[in-house]
């Protein structure tokens, strides 16, 4: 039996699916795969693994013993919900644990066990029939993340083999059963698959408890959403009654951005700060309550710009493409309002309230992102600047105001160049109502979109597409190969990518060398080379690094407006003080650009990797240099890990791994025709001289010097050297050929 406290105990029953227990529990028994639908909120994620947990699952000894496993797309979502429901059920960590990428609570103990999906992927790498689970939820599965569409093909199979070796009572195994959970009822392409699932998986759908949700369109698309949220939420805050706001951008450079300016205007400090140097004003309760609203909030729609004047103001070209538009919506915003007429409209509208401003997104610290269920300071209003984060994965109590900026940071993929992106687009139409209904958790709320209803109705798909599609395919075979999965064009995908790609990606891998030619020739068992399988991993973590954005991180500040003139003396040396600290991070990046000659990006983050690791780490090298340490502290994990990995599978090799990077002391330089096509090639000279070289670090061409052994060689493709001397050219001595003769 278990003891929850008494707080949860009422809260638990108010979440719908707390009603649902008895059919949930039994349509589980009674099949090997369900699948859940229910509003965010309902209880899915915190309630689900507690009834299996109360049913016996995940207790040594029981019908059912090994552990249940929960998968969530974010690291956010594992620790947060592993600590909620420890707490729920009055277990330790060690009961009811988590396990992300580089960090776990995890034990022999444990019998609730929230993790990435990525750590299932691995698990089942080594361990294929999961002999530690009794049962594996795939949580957020509308999302359609590549990994939840191959774990739940993956999974489809694995359940078959348990159940088989059960029947046969093979080595004291038991079945597995798998739960797939949606915030939506989109669910379809997981229960309607017979390749899939062979018995259709029964569907539950736990009745949302929503309370209505007002959605307010803008008149026109700024293309400025980050300036307008802001200017939103201090309208909402002005204007209308208790209840938190949140708010969706796409980033962190966004949300620190819009947090900063939030806190200097309407955080406790700034309104104190405001009110000692104006005349004091006899104020009845100082922080004790929330002013009295001036607009009730089932009329929050007054707002003239908030309410929806229809398609008829905005002509759109339906065949142009997004960008175009925001061009368009400029021009419409110029003969509207000024910057400085808008910024003056939120000054007049200053609220005495103070704002308990909190920003989310995954890079943030975990104990920094679990502010967002505390409740705010007595008196204030809590602020939530989140990335899509908080869509679906978490819900924030107490939220009655969403503001959408109708756009999300996606990872894209260019499927004619397999290059990876990480790009700002619209969302989907099923996105933006997730988001509009985390006003509606508490009580009616109000959601406001930062675009117009015609650009939702004409540019945001029904649905956004499953990440497998958007993915170059020979990524998506690479990938599955290297989890051991051989079979790809026959795998069991939720929804499958076409056939005959997936076979000519194969042929492509094999004939490229990172698929060995399947035996007696039949296409579709062909195994990842050796080789491979070591690069395999570097380039799968490869995403994480360039996701973490870690050179790019103060860029945004660019964008502050010119105008200074509403500013006190003290925003003007916090002004100053951040021009100091940009101009030493555009210094941070020509120091660390320079590696490459200003060519590389990719020598540019070597380079700060590089002095990082040579320092020994710190926070205080990230401050300098401009990089999350978060980042570069995994950079350094990965380092370490993609080492022991090929330590592990090639014992021989000397991988003259060093923990501290010594700096380059080598200097390398490439013949200049490899690099420049149109220069002159090296090939019609039959010696080094006159040559020109093109070397790191070093603007002009350089030439080896004539007092070089290699001056009179035919001239090398690349070649190291010590030293370089200045005359009429750059010369460059002590050079060495890097390949010897
Ligand atoms: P679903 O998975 O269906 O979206 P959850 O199980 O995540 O729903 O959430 C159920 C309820 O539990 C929500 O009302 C949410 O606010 C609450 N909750 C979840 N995590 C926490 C937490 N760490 N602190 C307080 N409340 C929480
Ligand atoms: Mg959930």
């Amino acid at each position: 039996s278990v003891t929850r406290p008494q707080d949860v105990e009422d809260a638990r029953l108010l979440l719908p699916i707390v009603a649902e227990e008895q059919p949930i529990m039994e349509a589980i028994l009674l099949n090997k795969v369900v699948v859940i639908c229910g509003e965010t909120g309902s209880g899915k994620t915190t309630q689900v693994p507690q009834f299996l947990y109360e049913a016996g699952f995940g207790t040594p000894g029981s019908d059912n013993p090994g552990m249940i496993g929960i998968t969530q797309p974010r690291r956010v979502a594992a620790m947060s919900m592993a600590s909620r429901v420890a707490h729920e059920l009055s277990l330790t960590s060690s009961k009811v644990s988590y396990q992300i990428r580089y960090d776990a609570t995890v034990s022999p103990e444990t019998s609730i066990k929230f993790m990435t999906d990525g750590v299932l992927l691995r698990e089942l790498a080594t361990d294929f029939l999961l002999k530690k689970y009794s049962v594996i939820i795939i949580d957020e599965a509308h999302e359609r993340s590549m990994n939840t569409d191959i774990l739940i093909g993956v999974l489809s199979r694995v359940i078959k083999l348990r159940e088989q070796m059960w029947s046969e009572k093979k080595d004291d195994i038991k079945p597995l059963r798998l739960i797939i959970m949606s915030a939506t009822l989109r669910v379809t392409d997981f229960a309607e698959n017979t390749t899939l699932f062979s018995t259709p998986p029964p569907i539950i759908n736990v009745p949302a408890r929503q309370h209505p949700v007002t959605t307010h369109f803008s008149r026109r698309t700024a293309s400025d959403y980050v300036s307008e949220a802001i200017r939103k939420a201090s309208k909402i805050h002005a204007r209308l009654p208790s209840g938190g706001i949140l708010i969706f951008l796409t980033g962190q450079n966004e949300i620190s951005g819009v947090c900063r300016k939030l806190e200097a205007r309407y955080s406790r400090k700034a309104i104190e700060e405001r009110q000692r140097k104006r005349k004091p004003v006899p104020r009845e309760d100082e922080y004790g309550s929330i002013p009295l609203p001036k607009v009730d909030p089932t009329h929050a729609d007054v707002e003239a710009e908030d309410v929806d004047l229809g398609v008829e103001d905005l002509a759109i070209d339906v065949d142009g493409d997004v960008a175009d538009i925001d061009v368009d919506m400029d021009a419409l915003d110029s003969d509207g309002e000024t910057e400085t007429n808008e910024e003056l409209g939120i000054d007049a509208e200053e609220s005495e309230t103070p704002m308990h401003i909190v920003p989310l997104y995954a890079l943030l610290p975990s104990d920094k992102q679990m502010r967002v269920f505390e409740p705010p300071p007595s008196g204030s209003r809590l602020v939530v600047v989140s990335t899509n984060v908080a869509e679906t994965s978490l819900t924030i109590p107490g939220i009655r105001y969403v503001i959408d900026c109708g756009r999300a940071k996606e990872r894209r993929y260019d499927v004619t160049n397999g290059i990876q992106t990480f790009q700002v687009s619209w969302i989907s139409k099923a996105s933006a109502s997730q988001r509009a209904g985390r006003a509606g958790r508490t009580g009616p709320g109000h959601c406001y979109r930062l675009y117009s209803s015609a650009l939702y109705e004409n540019y945001f798909d029904q649905f956004s597409q499953p990440e497998i599609l958007r993915m170059p395919i020979e990524g998506v075979v690479l990938q599955m190969k290297s989890m051991h999965i051989d079979s790809v064009v026959n795998f069991p995908f939720p929804t499958p990518p076409d056939r005959h790609n997936l076979r000519k990606a194969e042929t492509t891998l094999t004939h490229l060398g990172a698929l060995k030619p399947a035996i007696g020739g039949v296409i579709g068992q062909a195994e990842i080379t050796e080789e491979l399988g070591g690069r395999c991993h570097c380039s799968r973590c490869r995403p994480r690094i360039l996701e973490d954005e870690a050179l790019v991180d103060e860029e945004s500040d660019a964008e502050e407006p010119e105008d200074l003139s509403h500013l006190t003396s003290e925003d003007v040396r916090a002004k100053e003080a951040r021009k100091i600290r940009r101009k030493a991070f555009f210094e941070s990046q020509a120091l660390h650009s320079s590696l490459g000659n200003n060519t590389s990006d990719v020598f540019r983050i070597l380079s700060v990797v590089g002095a990082y690791e040579y320092a020994g780490g710190g926070h205080k090298f990230c401050v300098e240099h401009f990089v999350r340490p978060k980042a570069m502290e995994e950079i350094h994990k990965l380092r370490v890990q993609i080492d022991n990995i090929v330590q592990a599978n090639f014992p021989d090799l000397d991988t003259k791994f060093s923990k501290n990077l010594q700096p380059p002391n080598k200097n390398p330089a490439v013949r200049k025709d490899i690099v420049e096509k149109n220069s002159s090639g090296g090939r019609q000279y039959t010696t080094a001289k006159g040559i020109p070289y093109k070397a790191m670090g070093i603007a002009e061409d350089v030439f080896i010097h004539p007092s070089s052994v290699l001056a009179n060689e035919a001239p090398p493709e690349y070649v190291v050297f010590l030293e370089t001397v200045r005359t009429s050219r750059v010369w460059i001595k002590g050079a060495a050929s890097t390949l010897p003769a």
